[in-house]
């Protein structure tokens, strides 16, 4: 026999498939949610509905954004030569707030992984590639420092050798295993400056 009704349950498990979110924080915040005014329950439904309605990849670094050319790839304050190649837009994310990085990135949106069958043709890099037939000086590479991330920079690595372009990964200050986006700030910038030529 169900503890709540139908439309409660359906709210706990709806939100408990979001990700770091467990039965337990499903429940309180479907408690929450069931307790809100109704006007703030349907000003938060449809922020998320018009978020996930206009958001769509950056045409040129595929970051996600509202515009068809993100404000980073537009800025011509920006070293367009210099390319860093990330997994997720949370990482790119990270790096601007340390605010001293100056050129642009790549988002994969993904790392290739053979366990979970991603392939390199499931992740952007076809597009990274086709970036590169443009006047790039440097490759960075801030894919995560876990296998998946690793395997990942090896590929790049491997692919872009053959052009010339320089090639680099950011320093092993980044724990392994370690999520780029919890990382704080300073840790960032010592992994970006300890980089080195793969
Ligand atoms: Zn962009």
């Amino acid at each position: 026999m169900d503890i709540y009704s139908g439309h409660i349950n359906k709210l706990i498990e709806e939100l408990s498939r979001l990700p770091g979110v467990g039965a337990k924080s499903a429940q309180r915040l479907a408690f929450h949610i069931i307790n809100m005014p109704e006007d703030e329950v349907e000003r938060l439904a449809n922020t998320m509905v018009e978020a996930r309605g206009h958001i769509h990849y950056c045409k040129s670094c595929f970051t996600l954004t509202d515009e068809e050319i993100c404000p980073i790839c537009r800025d011509e304050k920006r070293n367009h030569k210099v390319i860093m190649v990330v997994e997720q837009t949370q990482d790119l994310a990270a790096y601007e707030k340390t605010g001293k990085y100056e050129g642009v990135y790549h988002v994969l949106h993904g790392a290739i992984s053979p366990m979970l069958g991603i392939g390199p043709s499931d992740i952007k890099l076809k597009e990274l590639i086709k970036r590169l037939e443009g006047d790039v000086d440097e490759v960075i590479i801030a894919t995560n420092s876990n296998l998946e991330g690793e395997t990942t920079a090896m590929y790049i690595s491997k692919m872009i050798k053959p052009t010339g372009i320089k090639v680099t990964r950011i320093a092993s200050g980044v724990p392994v295993g370690g999520d780029l986006e919890y990382i704080d700030e300073v840790t960032l910038l010592r992994a970006l400056e300890g980089r080195t030529e793969l």
